[in-house]
């Protein structure tokens, strides 16, 4: 299946790809786990990416199209892949659409994961990533014998650098204005699938797989 998350930051897209890739043969393609990776490595791309990233705006489409392409082009991709925070304007979604095509491939659905805004930022504050095994957790929501597994196995909990209130106020309004009106273009599409984001991990996956018929 070829899959776009859509939904603000914190509503669980990376969480949720997560999930999918573990269960079903798909890749998740995350440009903002890209454009982390580019900045830590220090890239020309990174350096480039850096500032937009802690200000919590967007990075230019060039970048990040010329990212979505080299990874649109590798096999693994397939067996599946689920879009995560890209497209984020109405413009990378247009492009997305002519590179597929060239690819001689369609997209499944959208996913659009709904939160309400007051529940984000409590996700996004608290949102940690375990630096030894890479897991998502939440240090108000995730069982804390989870916490305590990081710490178990050699690493550390991490808190991403843009994840504080400042930065997070601006990407929730570079969401609302930018990313937004992709909802109406994807359903107009026909691809639009709504899934209340609230609430527990495992129902809101459960959600997921029903609407996409997993
Ligand atoms: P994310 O991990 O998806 O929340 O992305 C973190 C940051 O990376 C965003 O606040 C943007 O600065 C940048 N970013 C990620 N994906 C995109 C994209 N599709 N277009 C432009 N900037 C992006």
């Amino acid at each position: 299946m070829k899959i776009v998350f859509l939904g603000a930051p914190g509503s669980g897209k990376g969480t949720q790809a997560q999930r999918l890739v573990a269960d079903f043969s798909m890749v998740q393609i995350s440009t903002g786990d890209l454009l982390r990776e580019a900045v830590a490595a220090g890239t020309e791309l990174g350096r480039r990416a850096k500032q937009a990233m802690d200000a919590g705006e967007l990075v230019s489409d060039e970048i990040v199209l010329g990212m979505i392409r080299d990874r649109l082009q590798k096999p693994d991709v397939d067996g599946g892949f689920i879009l995560d925070g890209f497209p984020r304007n109405l413009s990378q979604a247009h492009s997305l659409e002519s590179m597929l095509a060239e690819l001689g491939k369609r997209l499944d659905a959208a996913v659009l994961l709904d939160v309400d805004f007051d529940i984000l930022m409590k996700r996004l504050t608290g949102r940690r990533t375990c630096s030894k095994t890479g897991k998502l957790l939440n240090v108000y929501f995730s069982p804390q014998a989870e916490l305590d597994a990081c710490g178990a196995a050699g690493g550390e909990l991490i808190q991403r650098a843009d994840d504080n209130e400042e930065t997070i106020g601006n990407r929730l309004d570079v969401y609302r204005q930018q990313t937004e009106p992709l909802i109406a273009y994807f359903e107009q599409a026909g691809l639009l699938r709504t899934v209340a984001g609230a609430g527990d991990m495992d129902a809101v996956y459960a959600r997921i797989k029903g609407v996409l018929g997993l």
